[in-house]
């Protein structure tokens, strides 16, 4: 029997356990944390970058040796996912901070970016051809650019909010805190089974 696709979590800080979580209910993959460098040793077929605190998690990543194995990989096409800091830690370019990290996906990210009233809000709208997608937004950053061949599949208020390039699903908000599995769903049938097959 083949084994099931092996998504590994970077559970370092932050939502990982939600991840994990939905990704359990859905089924037919077998999940694992990512929490020090022999983590890696193992085989993996996709990648989730959760949300949490970019700057924490980005600094546990080089302190941990994490870094430049997870850069490669990512570079070299394997299957992400990234929310909320998950999409800070992939950015090429952080409007507001000049410590970048992987920098693989290129857009420009403004961190903290709804100010402090707005810091918390919550919406629903369309991800690609998906409808009524709950998105709640956490002391969300904003994607203000995007570069050539970066797919936008949401907005809020005229600026992209969710985004594919190549292997790579990142957006500002948190789908893993909410009742609809839809974008991990989305993600696996689209980015991760297909990656498996070539
Ligand atoms: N504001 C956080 C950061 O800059 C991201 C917030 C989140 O992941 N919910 O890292």
């Amino acid at each position: 029997m083949r084994k099931l696709p092996q998504i590994a979590i970077l559970a370092l800080q932050g939502a990982f356990a939600e991840h994990r979580k939905m990704l359990e209910s859905i089924g037919g993959v077998e999940t694992f944390e990512i929490r020090q460098s022999s983590d890696l040793e193992r085989k993996i077929h996709a990648l989730i970058l959760p949300g949490g605190e970019s700057t924490v998690q980005g600094k546990l990543l080089r302190e941990l040796g994490l870094f430049l194995p997870l850069q490669k990989k990512i570079a070299a096409g394997l299957p992400v996912l990234a929310t909320c800091a998950g999409i800070i830690l992939l950015a090429e370019k952080l409007e507001n901070d000049p410590q970048t990290h992987f920098a693989t996906l290129p857009v420009s990210i403004r961190r903290n970016a709804y100010g402090r009233q707005l810091s918390s809000f919550y919406t629903a709208g369309e991800f690609g051809d998906l409808s009524a997608i709950p998105m709640p937004f956490i002391r969300a950053p904003q994607i203000i650019r995007c570069g050539e061949n970066v797919q936008i599949l949401s907005e809020y208020d005229h600026l992209p909010t969710a985004v594919k390039f190549r292997n790579q699903l990142a957006m500002t908000f948190h789908p893993e805190i909410t009742d609809s599995d839809q974008i991990h769903r989305f993600f696996l049938k689209n980015m991760v089974l297909p990656a498996i097959k070539n």
